[in-house]
């Protein structure tokens, strides 16, 4: 292996993120970022200690910061946000009961089932439009009085921003309301803030009003803050100790992943803010191909770093409109048979997202 990040790309990241040479632009997800030279410094130096021992200073640090800035009492380290997720209905939900979520929600579209397979637990959905919390949708749909006749739900889940969505960002106010009447009704809520930096960034709303919304919240630190690994589970003491029961018995207890958390910390102190960065592309990007074809994308609907277009009233099935834009080094994500799906993040600057912005309204105007 040559070079000091050993990339088998062309194009050598820089701390900024930026790639230099020409080179794909890569918007299948976020989570493709890779480790900056200056994050994988941090990584190699980390003070590390046995995790499942609770002595990893690295770990305990960044769980103590996360939950500072979340304004809970504790955090976990989790392998994955799927894991956090999983753990955070887990603490809500007993086996037999149920959670309900929106119908594009990420707990019960992409994580293979984990809640049924792993807890027990069953699930219903509500419609949302673009992922946007429907309060009323979820109140209606909860069952809180079902006796020995109807499962009973137990927590509801929603996601800010929200991924299949487009990443849409919920308005303060709705996830006030629903954590308000959830409560009423004795329900938990669970937020699965896997982009909720992105949410934050976007709207200036602090990481903790979001937070008091929920009991347990997830955080993803591999998306775009640019992590090669891990999320957090955030809540209180007391569930924070069960959560680390559940961690170990679902496999995912670490040792010495204090090098995984310094990376989560160089993400928070260097690759937050720079998300704004991601979203005002994104915005460019859907304001272009609006301008060309106005029932692709509303560019108003489009709130972080998300970009879906709807590509079928141009003609094109999207799995076509995705191949057409891998030839011409724009790569997305074929959400469904009429919608497509690019998302922006460190690793795409300036250049790609013009070259984006221009095979993308290209293709957009052409009828398939
Ligand atoms: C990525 C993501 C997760 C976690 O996914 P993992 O691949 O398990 O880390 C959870 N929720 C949403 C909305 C996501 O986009």
């Amino acid at each position: 292996m040559s070079g000091s990040t050993g990339h088998p790309s062309a194009g050598r990241q820089t701390a900024g993120g930026q790639t230099t040479g020409q080179s794909t632009a890569d918007l299948r997800s976020d989570t493709l970022t890779r480790p900056t030279d200056a994050m994988r410094e941090a990584m190699a130096w980390a003070p590390v200690g046995d995790d499942v021992y609770g002595e990893d200073p690295t770990i305990l640090a960044l769980q103590s910061q996360v939950a500072e800035l979340l304004g809970h009492e504790d955090a976990l380290f989790t392998p994955s946000g799927s894991m956090a997720n999983q753990l955070g209905v887990r603490l809500h939900v007993a086996p037999g009961q149920e959670l309900i979520a929106d119908d594009l929600a990420h707990v019960l579209r992409a994580e293979m089932g984990a809640a049924a397979v792993l807890s027990g637990i069953s699930a219903r959905s509500w419609h949302a439009n673009a992922g946007l919390l429907d309060v009323d949708a979820a109140m209606a749909l909860a069952v809180t009085d079902g006796g020995a006749y109807q499962v009973g739900t137990s927590c509801v889940v929603v996601e800010n921003t929200h991924n299949f969505g487009g990443g849409t960002v919920q308005p303060l106010e709705a996830m006030r309301e629903l954590h308000r009447r959830a409560h009423e009704r004795g329900m938990a809520v669970h937020l699965d803030g896997a982009r909720l930096w992105n949410a934050h960034v976007a709207t200036g709303v602090p990481l903790a009003d979001y937070a008091a919304c929920a009991d347990t919240v997830s955080v993803c630190l591999s998306k775009g803050l640019g992590a090669p690994v891990g999320s957090l589970l955030v809540g209180s003491r007391a569930h924070m100790e069960q959560a680390r029961v559940w961690r170990k018995r679902f496999g995912g207890g670490m040792r010495q992943a204090g090098i995984l958390a310094a990376a989560g910390q160089f993400a928070l102190e260097h690759q937050l803010e720079r998300l704004a960065d991601d979203h005002e592309r994104c915005q460019r990007v859907a304001r272009a191909v609006a301008a060309t074809r106005g029932d692709a994308v509303d560019p108003a609907a489009v709130h972080t770093n998300i970009l879906v277009l709807h590509v079928a009233p141009a003609g094109w099935s999207a799995s076509d409109f995705i191949a057409a834009t891998g030839e011409r080094g724009v790569l997305g994500y074929a959400m469904g048979p009429e919608h497509v799906r690019f998302v922006w993040h460190l690793d795409v600057d300036d250049a790609q997202t013009d070259h984006a912005a221009a095979v993308l309204t290209d293709l957009v105007s052409q009828q398939a």
